[in-house]
């Protein structure tokens, strides 16, 4: 696919992925729970893609539970959490930097399960205010610390190496889930480096399938299962396990941890590549993603056009881009995310999300720019 500036929403899945994904749904189909040879094998297999799973995550085979993708993996933390029999106080800390996924779980179990939950502020750079966060820690006990990684919005990368310092100091016994969808890939990752003890992954961001993704979990966390029934994966997550699409999983992520450096190099040259073209072409735009946000989003206001009706334009010229964060795209209501960041009154409506991936090239990009330009000469006011 051409024209293609949405990575963050989804990416795309490279021929050798899916030759990899039918050759696997061909020969590897079998019910691993099954006691005749071609099931005892899909078990293997699955036992086998997991090890690798979890040795480039940095956990244990026994610490990956396989979802169906990062939206039922933070369902299934916090809930989780929230329903198993653990001491109580009711309380979870989060931030206001956080996707729908969690949002509105933290909704349901706020309304339904009567807890207080904390929204810790953002800074300007849209990461965690860390002076609000530990006093927050330092007032409060809470049950659960929920955390974006990487902002979806913006590419901001939460300080999560002082944030577990902070936690280990005020209340060790917390624990922390973090929001990887959109770190793994981008940033390095190592479950048990960070000391965190619940992680959620989805792989449709990574070169992967929809339809699966991971909840990590360390031994020490109890969780309360989400998805009862035939007691598949240790009784966490019943339901029979897709053989094929755990050995694609493995597949993608450890072609995704072969390329990381030169994958993210590329996209940096690309990010510079951008902004040097908006530059030379003199179209009036701010970049909101801070500079050190990871190179792959990049939020730009441009001041003289709604983005709504630039997304419009660029839409019909066949440039895939996007507002705020997709999944939330479709509501009309206010970015929260962008809400923190003390940005001059109404600009959050003037502002496009850009996510690149090594796949886009720079004539797409002068592509891109032109029309921006052209939008910007006709309907700018
Ligand atoms: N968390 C973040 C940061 C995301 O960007 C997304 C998807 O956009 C999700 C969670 C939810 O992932 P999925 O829709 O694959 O379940």
């Amino acid at each position: 696919m051409t024209n293609y500036f949405d990575h963050t929403a989804t990416s795309f899945i490279e021929q050798d992925v899916i030759d990899f994904l039918a050759k696997q749904l061909t020969e590897n189909n079998y019910n691993p729970a099954a006691r005749y040879t071609s099931g005892i094998k899909a078990a293997a297999s699955i036992a086998k893609s997991t090890q690798t799973i979890a040795s480039f995550l940095g956990a244990k085979s026994n610490e990956v539970i396989i979802t169906s993708g990062a939206t039922e993996s933070i369902n299934t933390a916090l809930k989780g959490i929230v329903f198993a029999p653990n001491p109580k106080h009711k309380r979870i800390l989060t931030s206001r930097g956080e996707h729908p996924a969690t949002v509105e779980t933290l909704k349901f179990i706020e309304l339904r399960l009567d807890y207080t939950i904390d929204y810790c502020s953002l800074n300007n750079n849209g990461e965690v205010d860390l002076e609000e966060l530990e006093s927050l820690l330092r007032q409060n006990q809470y049950d659960l610390l929920t955390l974006i990684h990487v902002n979806n919005v913006l590419g901001s990368v939460n300080p999560i190496a002082q944030i577990v310092k902070m936690r280990n100091q005020y209340q060790p016994d917390l624990p922390i889930h973090l929001d990887a969808v959109q770190s793994l890939g981008k940033i390095p990752f190592n479950f048990e480096t960070l000391g965190i003890e619940l992680a959620s992954f989805s792989l449709h961001k990574l070169g992967g399938p929809k339809g699966i993704g991971i909840l990590l979990k360390n031994k020490a966390t109890r969780l309360e299962p989400l998805i009862h029934g035939g007691g598949q994966q240790n009784n966490l997550r019943s339901g029979t396990e897709n053989p094929a699409l755990v050995a694609t999983m493995a597949y993608v992520i450890e072609r995704m941890q072969k390329n990381f450096g030169q994958n993210n190099l590329a996209v940096a040259d690309l990010k510079l590549f951008l902004l040097a073209q908006l530059k030379q072409a003199k179209i009036k735009h701010q970049v909101i993603s801070p500079e050190d946000a990871v190179p792959h989003i990049v939020s730009i206001a441009f001041p003289e056009l709604r983005a709504e009706t630039l997304l419009n334009v660029l839409a019909k010229e066949g440039m895939q881009v996007s507002i705020g964060s997709a999944c939330s795209s479709k509501k009309s209501e206010r970015n929260q995310v962008l809400q923190q960041l003390n940005l001059p009154q109404g600009l959050d409506q003037y502002i496009l999300r850009i996510s690149l991936d090594k796949s886009n090239s720079q004539t797409e990009i002068c592509d891109l720019v032109r029309i921006i330009k052209t939008a910007l000469d006709k309907y700018a006011v």
